[in-house]
């Protein structure tokens, strides 16, 4: 369990240190004078952090704000190739594999097949992490991300995933300890989440919500800036929430999941008992030749389409009137159909949202497995760029890889006690 940490000037000195890289990571280039404005830490203090950060070849004056009379503010930005961190998207299928930089820039990719229920899966995955890491040869590496599709006890790095067939996977310890690097492990949508609020338009915005549909439907939420767990890690669960009494059986168990009528396999199934796709279909050949007639104007594809999209956008109205976010992100293999389920989504979202949360913005997210895989190895970077403010053994483990990260942690007595916590 994490544990709140004591005070020490060590510990203030490293609360500034990521609050400061954590701030130039993800809002900069920046001046030393907005850096202190936003963190409200003294003046000599940003000096003193900039210039030790400056010096371990973290961050470097990248550009000069416009002048306006005096002398120009030098704005200071990430070096972006001072490290690297792998990132993998699981599939049942298939694997992706990309190497990012500081910056989350996608420097080489690599998607593989990959059979998770083949009973040396674990193996096969080490030895593909084996030939990235391999490949990167030369390349400073933080660590890997993976995001799982399933419940991931994220500090301990345990999977409990159906659709991949892992019952109480101990997919961190084990990956770490054969490839010697920290391995994080999370829940697939919450990696998007995660890359969303580390590169997209969660970079400007605390509160948002990101909705994957496919397979399953999945929600990744943050709240305060930071990505909401739960109490026992499994928040989230949103393919399991109620919708229809007695309704058709869910993967889970229950019965009238919103997954279990708005899903991949839901849809298939409707298909099928419409006559529209061949009873043998595999989910995949279903689905493509569901989406392939709704594309064509079959009215009866489109009808399947349209009650799921309202089912679907008012299980969102749910979460919108719940939590309030700034805005939902739709992502998820089952985008790629948005075109038939957007109309009836929308009327429903609209229909069922308290009056004044109405409006909130829906952005669709286009379909790719790397920005899943950019998304799980933001979790490495985001570890970087997160406050020591709790003891968590796997995003220290990613920050004592830091360049000047263990001879900067018991020096100079001095720094204010005007740490400020930022987390990303
Ligand atoms: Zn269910």
């Amino acid at each position: 369990m994490a544990r709140l940490r004591r005070g020490s000037p060590a510990l203030i000195r490293g609360l500034n240190r990521a609050a400061v890289l954590a701030l130039i990571g993800t809002q900069g280039p920046i001046a030393r004078v907005e850096i202190a404005r936003r963190l409200a830490l003294s003046a000599p203090t940003v000096t003193e952090v900039t210039r030790d950060l400056v010096a371990d070849g973290l961050i470097r004056v990248v550009d000069q704000a416009a002048s306006s009379g005096g002398r120009p503010a030098l704005l200071l930005g990430l070096v972006a190739e001072a490290a690297n961190a792998l990132g993998v998207k699981i599939a049942p299928d298939r694997l992706a594999i990309v190497r990012v930089n500081l910056e989350g820039e996608i420097l080489a990719r690599s998607d593989e097949p990959f059979d998770a229920l083949a009973a040396n899966a674990v193996a096969d995955l080490i030895e593909r992490l084996r030939r990235s890491i391999d490949d990167a040869d030369g390349t400073h590496l933080l660590g890997i991300g993976l995001g799982v599709p399933g419940t991931v006890d994220a500090q301990r790095g345990i999977v409990e995933s159906p659709i991949l067939g892992w019952e109480q996977v101990a997919l961190g310890p084990t990956l770490g300890e054969a490839l010697g690097l920290p391995v994080l492990v999370d829940n697939d949508v919450n990696t998007l989440a995660v890359a969303e609020r580390l590169y997209g338009r969660g970079r400007e915005a605390e509160h948002f919500l990101t909705v994957t549909i496919g397979l399953g439907v999945g929600l990744g939420i943050v709240v305060g800036g930071d990505l909401y767990r739960g109490a026992r890690g499994g928040a989230g669960e949103f393919g399991h929430v109620p919708v229809v009494e007695d309704g058709p059986l869910c993967e889970c168990g229950m019965h009238g999941c919103l997954e279990a009528l708005v899903a991949d396999p839901a849809l298939v199934g409707q298909a099928i008992e419409g006559g529209l796709v061949p009873r043998d279909s595999s989910i995949a050949d279903g689905i493509a030749r569901l989406r392939t007639l709704a594309d064509e104007g079959d009215p009866a594809a489109r009808r399947i389409y349209a009650q799921a999209g309202a089912i679907l956008g008012r299980a969102v109205a749910g979460l919108v009137n719940v939590l309030s976010p700034q805005f939902v992100i739709v992502s998820g293999e089952g985008a790629r159909a948005w075109s038939h389920l957007a109309d009836a989504f929308s009327g429903a979202l609209r229909a069922a949202t308290f009056p004044s949360l109405r409006g909130v913005a829906v952005e669709v997210d286009p379909w790719d497995d790397a920005k899943w895989a950019r998304g799980a190895a933001a979790l490495v970077l985001r570890a970087t760029f997160a406050a020591p403010l709790y003891e968590r053994q796997i995003e220290d483990s990613v920050r004592a890889r830091l360049p000047g990260a263990s001879d900067r942690s018991e020096q100079r007595p001095s720094a204010q006690a005007d740490a400020a916590e930022k987390s990303v």
